[in-house]
């Protein structure tokens, strides 16, 4: 919270000492163009085409069907602008990766309003033709996976072309021959900034195109605007950006397009604290594509030292938890050990995909000293319990109360859910239905509930990977 504040008001600081760059203006009017009908990451084809149908009204704007998925979804082609540079951007060829998609629906919204930037929309219809593929695996995104209907990696079918989904991308591709393309990803959320301790909330790569990583023209073309991004972006993610592994893959599509001609950027959108649904990371997106805009009108990157690439974009890694817990002394199936806890989230989807919830494990146990968490925990002098299940005892049972800090001191940590409405005091334990509990020890890939205590005296629990505090 301190620093959001900090941050606003270094902004309007700024804003009283100095004329704001157009980025920052695009920044404070960005809500004006927020598409408000899409607030998560798991909307489905069926909440975009209506977004999409709508540009139609704009005379800059153009949109086709290109094709359709394996399940008969159709993947749209969106055009807009009439100017000289043509640039091709395509998002969501793993449908659980949305982030773009929704950035090109705020993108739809401020290109065809009608207000204070219209000068910047002028220029950017008249330099540049922009075609959209928003979405190109609506059926992954249905289900939100990764991979199409044929269980396939649209992005390992650059080669063979069994997918419809990758045969519409090539198709579109060649026939256009854009100068610029760009490939828009979502990363793991604990992809960090090399050990820097901090997310990589945005990762590019100008893909090789050989096994040498050679650097031919167009390559070039697509490194210096990286350059130019990162520059932008380092405004609002100080030290967030990373770049992608640079190793060629023969069958994927960014590799491919840019050995075909077409200069690629790939955009990879990772993790960033307090924003699980990456709405934040969605605003980056939207202000990415107009600085790209803006440069590729101007040529303003071809002045970019490629150095700059190389050696100031840090490589991507993944030293990054959920949670860390460092230095307590845990209670092991094998006895006590001083140990660092690492614990990382899976999401599980409901039947629809429409909503999800955290499930939690131990992703890593020993010295994590070179990594970081979203959230961390100095447990030195604690001892840490996995949570065992109580069943209470007829006294208990008829003077409806139990000894908490006692309870959870001996490592019970779990109540019977079946006698909830018979202990209302309960503060602190949890509530589990009893006949499908399972005792979970402090290993590898395991979600016990941890018990911590210092000085004979519970003072907190870690559930679901999940720390809270003993008021
Ligand atoms: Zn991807």
């Amino acid at each position: 919270m301190m620093r959001t504040l900090l941050f606003g008001l270094l902004i309007s600081l700024a804003g009283i000492t100095q004329a704001q760059t157009w980025h920052q203006m695009l920044s404070g009017a960005y809500e004006d163009y927020l598409e408000a009908t899409i607030t998560n990451r798991r909307f489905k084809h069926r909440d975009i085409e209506p977004l999409i149908a709508k540009t139609v009204t704009h005379p800059e704007f153009l949109v086709k069907t290109a094709g359709y998925s394996v399940q008969g979804r159709p993947i749209y082609l969106v055009r807009a602008g009439h100017g000289p540079h043509t640039m091709l951007l395509w998002s969501q060829m793993h449908g659980d990766e949305s982030t773009a998609t929704m950035a090109i629906m705020d993108l739809f919204n401020f290109l065809t309003a009608d207000d204070d930037f219209n000068s910047i929309r002028e220029n950017i219809f008249n330099n540049l033709t922009i075609y959209l593929i928003p979405m190109l695996n609506p059926d992954g995104a249905e289900q939100f996976t990764r991979r199409n209907a044929y269980d396939i990696d649209i992005n390992r079918d650059a080669l063979r072309l069994t997918s419809p989904e990758a045969r519409i991308l090539k198709q579109v591709r060649d026939s256009l021959q854009p100068e610029y393309g760009f490939n828009l990803h979502d990363q793991n959320r604990y992809t960090s900034v090399g050990l820097s301790g901090k997310t990589a909330t945005i990762s590019f790569l100008a893909p090789a195109f050989d096994w040498d990583k050679s650097v031919n023209p167009v390559r070039k073309r697509a490194l210096q605007l990286i350059v130019s991004l990162n520059g932008m972006l380092q405004s609002y993610l100080p030290g967030q950006v990373a770049k992608y592994d640079d190793t060629f893959e023969p069958r994927a599509f960014g590799d491919n397009i840019q050995k075909w001609g077409t200069s690629t950027v790939l955009i990879e959108c990772g993790g960033q604290p307090g924003d699980p649904e990456k709405q934040i990371i969605r605003k980056m997106n939207f202000l990415l594509f107009l600085t790209a805009f803006e440069s590729i009108g101007s040529g303003a990157h071809l002045n970019n030292d490629i150095k700059d690439y190389f050696d100031k974009i840090p490589q991507n890694a993944r030293y990054l938890h959920e949670l860390i817990i460092r230095n307590g002394r845990c209670q092991t199936p094998y006895g006590p050990a001083i140990l660092d806890i690492g614990f990382a989230m899976n999401e599980r989807d409901n039947a629809e995909a429409t909503q999800f919830s955290r499930s939690a494990y131990i992703s890593d146990l020993g010295d994590l000293s070179t990594y970081a968490g979203y959230e961390e925990l100095n447990a030195e002098g604690y001892s840490i319990l996995p949570g065992q299940l109580y069943i209470p005892n007829d006294l208990e049972l008829r003077s409806h109360q139990v000894n908490e800090n006692q309870l959870m001191e001996q490592g019970y940590l779990w109540l019977p859910l079946s006698l909830k409405s018979e202990f209302p005091e309960v503060k602190f334990m949890q509530w589990t239905p009893a006949d499908s509990f399972q005792s979970r020890a402090i290993q590898l890939g395991q979600n016990p509930g941890l018990i911590l205590i210092l000085n004979g005296r519970c003072v907190g629990t870690v559930i679901n990977g999940t720390w809270k505090k003993n008021e």
